[in-house]
């Protein structure tokens, strides 16, 4: 692969000032939020579908893998390639992609580019007083449609309607060819995209792909309409033990938009700690939101203490404000390792990460890593998240990644054994999860995907791969593949 016929057939397509083949700029997405790869061969930024078609034909037609990037706020080597098999690679930076393109209130359907935020795309269905079922993450400010469909996320809406994937109507995607692949009923000639489930859910195949089939040029989203009536409340509780039955209930009843359950950080290793849980109800009036609180309430029964709502209502009256850096009020690194678990098994998941944390628990107080868990309800699932803090090595990302609001310290001379002792945790918490069967969102290289899935399944999905991807340059090494 002749790099410098590749950069200059790309500076055609996209004039040179869209293409970054200067060192630092090569550093910066040689890393993500945790990992560090290999430096691409050039970062572009196209910014119509027809800039991406010709960019990928172009790198794959050279044997230059594409590695699509949006707002980079991930954590599992989504599109950097760490180890020794990297292939060389241009990274594909979506964010010039920014168009909401349809806001459609008849349609109830809002369609976009993949580089838009989610506070664009809530800002331009808000004139409209809709939104998007399932409405951002909580970096929504950065992250972006196309990373955001790609690894899967929840946050905003989530607990009654489940996580982004679920809000998915239809995706435009990029074949490793440079052909489009529209799916959905925008699919069908002289149609529009407003049904997802038009044959087979080719949309599906899509969501949580972390872009190995294709570079998610346009999405569009299934809208709402803000509800009228909103009410939070917020409890807590003696122990994780009591906490879990209460989210458990929650989760089932439907009720809730969001319910997100807390540790106090650090967690410690204290079972008896005291966490919180936060709920916001919603209702198309203020007494059906407010009767949907006080049934949540009566689930909740004794167990729960209620106080002060302080911190669901301030999430709601500052969406995509709440979290402005991937650091934390101390400055230090912080890091989360989901996994996605039945309702029915948040004890378990609880157990199992607290057994790893014990595991650790010398390491940790030696290096002074703390930990905190929390629980989110997803639709009909929960995502169980421990979060490890420490002052580490930090990344370009930590800094600029979002609005750099808190100073990390700078690494002293146990960073290192630091950065060491966190892998080796995540790594035992993977572990842990892979015995108990959970599901992730943002796969990347660092979830399991070929290795723990039934041979059949993965077969099917590698023969997919190869007809969107012969040649295997559609980020290489996500999912396994
Ligand atoms: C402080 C903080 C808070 C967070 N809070 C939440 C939260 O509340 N909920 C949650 O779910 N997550 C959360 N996350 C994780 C992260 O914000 C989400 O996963 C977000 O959706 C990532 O979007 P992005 O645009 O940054 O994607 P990226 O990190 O840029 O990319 C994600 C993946 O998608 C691929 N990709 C990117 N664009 C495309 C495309 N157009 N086509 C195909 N593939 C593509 C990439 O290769 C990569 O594999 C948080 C992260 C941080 C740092």
């Amino acid at each position: 692969m002749e790099a410098e016929k590749v950069i200059a057939e790309l500076e055609t397509i996209l004039g040179s000032e869209h293409i970054h083949v200067d060192h630092d700029t090569l550093g910066q997405f040689a890393e993500d939020l945790f990992f560090s790869g290999s430096p691409p061969i050039a970062v572009i930024a196209p910014a119509s579908v027809e800039e991406i078609s010709k960019s990928v034909h172009t790198c794959t037609t050279a044997g230059a893998a594409v590695l699509p990037r949006g707002g980079g706020l991930s954590y599992t080597a989504g599109y950097v390639q760490p180890g020794e098999d990297a292939v060389p690679a241009i990274v594909l930076d979506t964010r010039r992609l920014d168009r909401v393109l349809e806001v459609n209130p008849d349609n109830m359907t809002v369609t976009v580019e993949s580089g838009c935020t989610w506070e664009a795309v809530m800002n331009a269905t808000a004139e409209h007083s809709l939104r998007a079922t399932m409405f951002g993450p909580s970096t929504g400010r950065y992250s972006t449609i196309g990373g955001s469909l790609s690894n899967n996320c929840m946050f905003f809406g989530s607990a009654k309607s489940g996580t982004a994937a679920d809000a998915v109507l239809g995706v435009d995607v990029v074949a490793a060819d440079g052909s489009i692949v529209v799916t959905g009923s925008g699919a069908i000639q002289n149609s529009s995209p407003y049904f997802r489930n038009n044959g087979p859910d080719l949309t599906g195949l899509f969501l949580n792909d972390a872009g190995a089939l294709g570079i998610k040029v346009a999405a569009t989203l299934r809208l709402e309409p803000i509800p009228n009536g909103q009410t939070a409340a917020s409890f807590t509780f003696a122990s994780f033990a009591a906490l879990i039955p209460a989210i458990q209930a929650v989760g089932r009843s439907g009720l809730a938009s969001e319910c997100l359950g807390v540790g106090p950080a650090p967690l410690g290793l204290a079972a008896e700690a005291n966490p919180s849980l936060h709920v916001v109800c919603e209702g198309w009036t203020q007494e059906i939101a407010d009767a949907h609180l006080a049934a949540i309430i009566e689930l909740i029964g004794d167990e729960g203490t209620q106080i002060d709502p302080a911190v669901p209502t301030f999430i709601r009256s500052n969406p995509f404000s709440f979290v402005q850096s991937p650091l934390d009020a101390k400055g230090r690194m912080q890091i989360w390792t989901h996994g996605v678990f039945p309702l029915g098994g948040v004890k378990e998941a609880y157990v199992g990460f607290l057994n790893v944390l014990k595991d650790h628990a010398t390491d940790m107080e030696a290096l002074e890593i703390e930990a905190t868990l929390s629980f989110a309800c997803a639709g009909q699932a929960m995502m169980v998240e421990p979060v490890l803090y420490w002052h580490g090595r930090a990344k370009n990302l930590h800094h600029n990644g979002m609005a750099a609001v808190t100073d990390s310290a700078p690494p002293d001379e146990n960073a290192d054994q630091r950065d060491a002792c966190v892998r080796k945790i995540r790594d035992a918490f993977v572990s842990m999860m892979d015995e108990i069967g959970a599901a992730h969102m943002q796969y990347g290289r660092f979830y399991p995907y070929a290795s723990v899935t039934k041979k059949e399944t993965v077969s099917l999905l590698r023969n997919i791969k190869q007809s969107l991807d012969p040649e295997g340059l559609l980020n290489p090494g996500v999912l396994g593949l």
